[in-house]
């Protein structure tokens, strides 16, 4: 043996139980003092039951084999022991017929010997961990992982040192992750395909209506009333097509990364718009319905505005879609009295008196796409997302939802939210900003483009009045007061009097403010000649339609300032 091999403390170890071994001294036997030898000083006992008394402390199961192909175990520590149930050395040889071959499961052997074949042939001294299995000697079966280190001993050649854990539970929580990512991946494709076959079918449905309708139409060109009527089913059914698609948008964003905002924002104002907005829906059908915020304290926060305000308005439509005429809706909205100073719980809660929802439905009311199977009981047509929607943003939002309700007895919906109160400090600092607001006179002929145009641009702080032709316009404009209007935003193509001719009458006001207020036209057309009509009306911007708000905020902000 050469020196260094001395200095090794496992090849030192392997050197003492080879000399043991060959002299048939039973090492267990000798450390517990129960056998004597005098072929090893007693400081070389000593230094063997030192590490023999270290290499049980450690973690796993530790192995000395022979790297031959019977694998002839030279030691194991009581960890290894106690893996395989055996009670000593002695224990384990008899069972093994003292070849760690035997230790292998069957099925396994060509990984253990693979892998001690590749450390002797190879001379590869280390390699990465092995996984397989043993047989313990009541005859179970455990998972392994065994780092094995080769070490060539002069007396007797190559050896395996093996650290071996027991990886059995490991092993059975992994594959129990694996089987549940491979359940959510199978249901993810599940409730893909799903969507997707329940997407066809109801974008199918008004899809329908609309093209039958605009058949019937042309065969009606001469027939006003009946035109009217398939008209305003074809309106229906764009609508209920739009709301679909702004409804599967809203899914799709709510399930990717689209993060939330924190805003400044009112809770009760936001309650109040909600209200108001659906107001003329409520009065349609008769309805007693009510809006309660006096308990909240609070109602200056820091939230999503229009996810929070998405949220009410799909549970106050579905209230009042599914309560029959003469019902009751209420909204509540409390605060709940132990807040801190930076925020506050508050209970969102949505009461009817409707047609409510059967025990079976409302566990699954929250899923994409469920809605009553009855659904002649509502007599409306669901697409089944506005719930998911209202859970995907309280779930964003941290919060928590809450559905009661029993058929015709009418249904609650509660929504909890604990949400960042604004404190006095932030309201005045906010309050001293706050610009004057600037006020846009919005001209457009088209009803809808009006609406859709003044509201977007209130929303964006501006105050809007609005003219549906330039005569209108011109008249607002002589009326008002200089400082009434900070600009004009100009349809171009208009009845009466058309964008040009309003801009060139502006411009020769006698008023000179008046005469040089800022005027943006806005256009469907995109001829140049156009653009050189606005030039000449002394239009100080065309704009292209359809509306592209940032290009239209900038220009504001260059005509009037931020
Ligand atoms: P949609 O996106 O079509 O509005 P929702 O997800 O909002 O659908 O609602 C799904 C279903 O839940 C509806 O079809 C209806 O059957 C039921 N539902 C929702 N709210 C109420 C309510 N307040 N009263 C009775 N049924 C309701």
């Amino acid at each position: 043996m050469k020196e260094q091999d001395y200095r090794h403390p496992i090849k030192h170890m392997i050197h003492l139980l080879h000399l043991l071994q060959m002299n048939h001294v039973e090492v267990e036997q000798l450390l517990a003092g129960k056998e004597q030898t005098d072929l090893l000083p007693p400081e070389e006992i000593q230094c063997l039951q030192s590490i023999c008394g270290f290499m049980d402390e450690i973690y796993g199961g530790f192995l000395i084999c022979r790297a031959d192909d019977k694998q002839q175990i030279l030691y194991a520590n009581r960890k290894f022991l106690h893996m395989v149930q055996c009670e000593t050395i002695e224990d384990l040889r008899a069972y093994t017929n003292n070849s760690f071959q035997q230790v292998v499961y069957p099925k396994d052997l060509n990984i253990a010997a693979e892998r001690s074949y590749s450390q002797t042939s190879e001379e590869q001294a280390e390699q990465e961990p092995e996984e397989y299995r043993i047989k313990t000697k009541s005859g179970s079966i455990r998972w392994v992982e065994d780092s094995s280190r080769l070490f060539h001993c002069e007396e007797i050649g190559d050896v395996i040192c093996s650290f071996i854990e027991d990886i059995t539970d490991k092993r059975a929580r992994q594959h129990k992750q694996l089987n549940d990512a491979l359940d959510r991946a199978n249901m993810a494709a599940i409730a893909k395909n799903a969507f997707l076959t329940n997407i066809s079918h109801d974008i199918r449905t008004p899809l329908n209506a609309i093209l039958g309708f605009t058949s019937l139409a042309k065969d009606s060109l001469y027939d006003m009333a009946a035109l009217q009527d398939y008209l305003n089913r074809i309106e229906t059914a764009s609508k209920k097509l739009l709301d679909m698609l702004n409804k599967v948008l809203e899914v799709t964003a709510l399930s990717t990364s689209d993060e939330l905002i924190e805003e400044e924002c009112n809770l009760c104002t936001m309650g109040q718009e909600v209200y108001d907005f659906l107001r003329p829906h409520a009065e349609e059908k008769n309805l007693f319905y009510t809006l309660d915020c006096s308990d909240v304290k609070h109602s200056d926060i820091y939230a999503d505005r229009q996810k929070l305000k998405q949220m009410m308005l799909n549970l106050v439509n579905n209230a009042i879609t599914y309560t029959e005429s003469g019902g009751t809706v209420s909204i509540t909205i409390t605060e709940e009295d132990e807040g801190s100073e930076q925020d506050a719980v508050y209970h969102v809660q949505v009461k009817d008196t409707g047609i409510g929802i059967s025990e079976d439905f409302i566990n699954h009311i929250f899923e994409p796409f469920s809605r009553e199977k009855n659904s002649t009981l509502s007599g409306v047509h669901s697409i089944g997302l506005g719930l998911t929607i209202v859970k995907g943003i309280v779930d964003k939002m941290g919060g928590s939802i809450e559905a009661k309700s029993a058929e015709s007895q009418g249904s609650t919906f509660t929504v909890t939210l604990r949400l960042r109160t604004q404190t006095q400090s932030d309201v005045d600092t906010r309050k001293a900003a706050m610009p004057a607001k600037r006020s846009i006179l919005l001209v457009e002929d088209n009803e809808i483009n009006r609406e859709i145009e003044a509201d977007l641009l209130e929303r964006m702080g501006f105050i809007i009045d609005t003219a549906e032709n330039g005569e209108v316009a011109l008249q607002k404009i002589t009326l008002a007061s200089p400082d009434t209007y900070d600009l004009v935003l100009l349809d171009l193509r208009m009845p009466v009097m058309d964008g040009w001719q309003t801009a060139t009458a502006i411009r020769h006001l006698p008023d000179p403010f008046l005469a040089n207020i800022p005027i943006i036209a806005l256009s469907a057309s995109i001829f140049l000649e156009d653009y050189q009509k606005s030039k000449e009306s002394e239009i100080n911007a065309h704009l292209a339609k359809p509306l592209n708000l940032p290009v239209l905020l900038e220009t504001i902000d260059e005509l009037i300032g931020k």
